[in-house]
Formats: structure tokens, sequence, C-alpha cells
């Protein structure tokens, strides 16, 4: 007779290692299945493309002075930036005149800072007032640094403001520290699961709770467990990529379409040498004052003192360019960066990478963000269906989502739910 597992636990990313560890710890049996040929999912850092460090996906740790894996960091030996002030953007380019680049003076960088944190905190007391409109009925569209409020809105949360609910933005539990790591956070998840085992390359596509055990059917065969872990984004689960039998029902079809998943994309310049005449870890926001159509970007330049250009989008613009293609979103960012520090710089140019997110099958975006009028959905995401499917990932926690840590936590909290459901362990416990 083959094996029953207690539970088995589909991907492995943050959410999907710590489920799997956590079980581990508690002694259940468990099995991991992973669609792509390495872990980490939303997290990978990238050594081989540009020859320098960089992280495709996750790379700060958000609200790091409480965030778990800040200690992790520390235990294992992987250093990161202590970013004490409350915001790292200190440079602000504004455009071009007669020619010339044109960054902000203190006068209108304090300007914006005041207008951003304003807009900010707007945002908040409407949506700690239970007021669950879109974040965009906060927004002054007529005000100078609206774009790059509205591009700060879409990095961070990966969506539109006018998609964004005001609510789900000011449940996010925010330190202010974010702590970028040296060596990548795909290095760190990588390094702290590299004992789980997993199988790669094995996208799950059904999971079948008609009869007494879950059978999970993947492309290598089906396996038996008594309960089942889901982390895969919530795009990838409303795109039906993995069928259900019986099918989820309406309220948790409901939630997942009330959090979809976001959109953010990076594109990577690397150069010979130093070019950019601003210190190491330098995050300037630039925006073009005289074509109000150009959308406003953020960079990180000289991450850790290698000689890069990191371009960030977020929001609908992420998912555009991107699906626009490779070349038009390195020439978007191309086009900013040139402006910025002229266009001599791509003399020294060493290459070029971009990432890919929203077109991924295995995320279709970047990471979630609530709906106006949704904020009660990730909540609903946590609750057990058939009391034997447990959803975890960046999308269910209420106060840490679109995180690694959030992911990691929910990955630990759905474990120990299955355990509660199996008489095996404590709903609550944990071991982090
Ligand atoms: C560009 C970008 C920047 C980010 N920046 C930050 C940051 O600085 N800090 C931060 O904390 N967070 C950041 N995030 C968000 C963070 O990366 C995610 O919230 C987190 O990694 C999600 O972890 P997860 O385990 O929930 O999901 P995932 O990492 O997506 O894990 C789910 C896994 O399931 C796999 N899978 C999909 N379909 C199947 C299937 N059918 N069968 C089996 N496996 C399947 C996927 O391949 C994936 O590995 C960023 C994300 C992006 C994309």
């Amino acid at each position: 007779m083959s094996d029953i597992f207690d539970v088995v636990i589909v991907g492995a990313g943050a959410a999907g290692l710590s489920a799997a560890r956590q079980a581990r710890e508690m002694g259940l049996s468990f099995k991991v299945f992973e669609a792509k040929d390495r872990i980490g999912g939303r997290t990978f850092t990238d050594t081989a493309s540009l020859g320098m460090t960089w992280d495709r996906g996750a790379h700060w740790l958000h609200s790091a002075d409480v965030n778990p894996l800040t200690k992790i960091a520390d235990e294992l030996g992987h250093p990161y930036h202590r970013h004490d002030e409350g915001s790292f953007y200190r440079h602000l380019f504004l455009g071009q005149k007669a020619g010339r680049p044109v960054w902000a003076d203190e006068e209108a960088y304090t300007a914006y800072r005041e207008e951003f944190e304003a807009a900010y905190d707007i945002a908040h007391v409407q949506g700690e007032a239970g007021e669950d409109i879109p974040v965009s009925e906060t927004l002054d569209p007529s005000a100078r640094f609206y774009r790059i409020t509205r591009h700060l809105f879409q990095a961070i949360c990966g969506g539109d403001p006018e998609d964004l609910s005001a609510v789900d933005f000011a449940r996010y539990a925010d330190t202010e520290k974010n702590w970028p790591l040296e060596r990548g956070y795909g290095a760190l998840i990588a390094a702290y699961f590299a004992d789980i085992p997993v199988t790669l390359s094995c996208p799950v596509h059904r999971i079948d709770m008609t009869g007494a055990n879950v059978k999970v059917a993947t492309e290598e065969g089906t396996v038996e467990a008594k309960s089942v872990i889901v982390t895969v984004s919530t795009n990838v689960l409303s795109s039906g990529a993995i069928r259900f039998l019986p099918q989820l029902p309406a309220r948790t079809q409901e939630a997942l379409e009330g959090v979809p998943t976001g959109h953010a994309n990076k594109v990577a310049f690397a150069f010979k040498r130093e070019v950019f005449g601003l210190p190491e870890m330098s995050h300037p926001l630039a925006i073009d004052e005289k074509k109000p159509a150009r959308p406003a970007l953020s960079f990180q330049i000289r991450p850790f003192g290698h000689n890069m250009a990191i371009a960030y989008f977020g929001g609908s613009e992420a998912a555009d360019l991107e699906r626009a293609g490779r070349d038009v979103m390195i020439a978007h960012a191309r086009g900013m960066l040139g402006d910025m520090f002229g266009t001599d710089i791509f003399k020294e140019m060493s290459g070029v990478e971009s990432t890919a997110w929203t077109t991924d099958p295995h995320t279709l975006g970047a990471y979630s963000y609530g709906k106006p009028g949704k904020s009660d959905m990730r909540e609903r995401l946590s609750e057990p269906v058939g009391d034997r499917l447990f959803f975890a990932g960046e999308a269910v926690p209420l106060d840490w989502y679109s995180t690694v840590h959030g992911a990691y936590v929910s990955g630990m909290s759905a474990t120990q739910k299955a355990a509660h459901y199996l008489g095996r362990g404590v709903a609550g416990e944990a071991s982090a």
C-alpha cells in the first residue's frame, strides 16, 4: 500500500517551506510539491545573469525590527543594511532642463515628502475608520507630486490606487524598518530551508477531496494525504491551474478574487565601473515634470557597492510593460536612467536583465492587495475548507500580507491548523 501522508504541501515558497518545517517539528509526515525547478518561489537571488547579486523578487526584510526572518538572517550570518530613517528615498529627479538633469533641491524634496506623507496618512485614517473605499478617493491627482505618490502606492501594494482597499492598506503592520539583504532574500530562504525535502518540477494539477483521504495529482502520479496545505498565489488559484474536487466553495472563490495578486517588476542594469556619482545604497525617485504622461519610477543605485541600477515598477504599469515585452520595459527604465545620469553611462553597461512575474505561470503576479469592499477576504482565506484543506501564503495574513515574513508565518500557522484537525497538536502553537 502506498504512503498516506499527514499533509501534502503545494508550493515551496516561504509559506510552503515553513509549513513543511513546522510539520517536521511536530512529527507529521509530509510531502512538498513544487512546480519550478528550484525552491523559494517569489524569493529568488540571481547571481548568474549579471555577474552581480540581485534579487529578482523580494529583497527587503520589511518591518525588519519585528520580522522573524531578521533573527534567522543573524543566525545564518546573512548581513543586511539598516536603513533606520523613515524613508530611504533621499534623491528626487524632476526631469531635464536644456538637456541637463534637474534634481530636487531641499525645498522641493521637502514639499514632495510632505505631500506623500499627508496622502499616506489620509489613506490610513480612512482605512482605520473602516471606510472600505478605494485609496484613490483619498488622493489628489492635481497635487504636484501625485505621480510619485501613485507610483509608491503601486510599488508598495502591487495595485493601482483605484483598486486598493483603504481598510486593507491601513491594516498592514509597518514599523517603517526595511532592511535589504546583502546576499539576497532568495539566498536566505534557500539557505534556511535547504534541508527540507521537496519534489521539484512537479506541478500539482488536481486536488480531490471527495474520498476518505485527499488525492493530490501531479505529473508524476497521485499521492494520498489526510490534509493538504496550498500556498500558490491567489491568481494561480483563480486561474484554475489546480482543479479542486469538489469545486472550491463560492465564498472561497469570492475571497480569492477579492485579494488578487498584484504586479511588480524590476529592470537591473549592470555597469563595468561606478557611473552615477551617488553614494552606494541610494534610492532616487524619478518623475518627468515636463511630461505628465510619463510614469514615475524608483531606483536602487549601487546596492551594497555593486555597480548596478535597479528600476522598480508596480501596479498596472508593471503588468502592461511586461506584456508589451522585455525590450519595451527595459527601454522605459533606460530612458529615465539616461535622463538622470546622461546616456554616456550606457557605454559602460555590461548587461541588463528584467523580471516577468505577471506572465510567470507559477505566480501570475507579485503580491496581493485587497480590493475596495473586500477587506475581510484575507480572513476568509485563512478558514479551512472541508476541515482538511488549508490555504497559506502571503495573501492570507491580515497585517503582514504581501511579504515573505507574512508568508513564512502563515505556513507555520496552516500546519498547526492541520495538526489540530489531525488531533496531533494545538492550533495557535508557534515554534518560530
Ligand atoms: C518583484 C517583487 C518584489 C518583492 N519584494 C519584496 C520585499 O522586498 N520584501 C518582502 O517581504 N516581500 C517582497 N515581495 C513579495 C514576496 O516575494 C512574496 O510575498 C512571498 O515570497 C510569497 O511567498 P509564498 O510562499 O506565499 O508564495 P510563492 O513564493 O509564490 O510560493 C508558492 C510556490 O508555489 C509554486 N506553485 C505554483 N503553482 C504550483 C502548482 N500547481 N503545483 C506546485 N507548486 C506550484 C510556485 O512556483 C511557488 O514556488 C516581492 C515580490 C516580488 C515579485
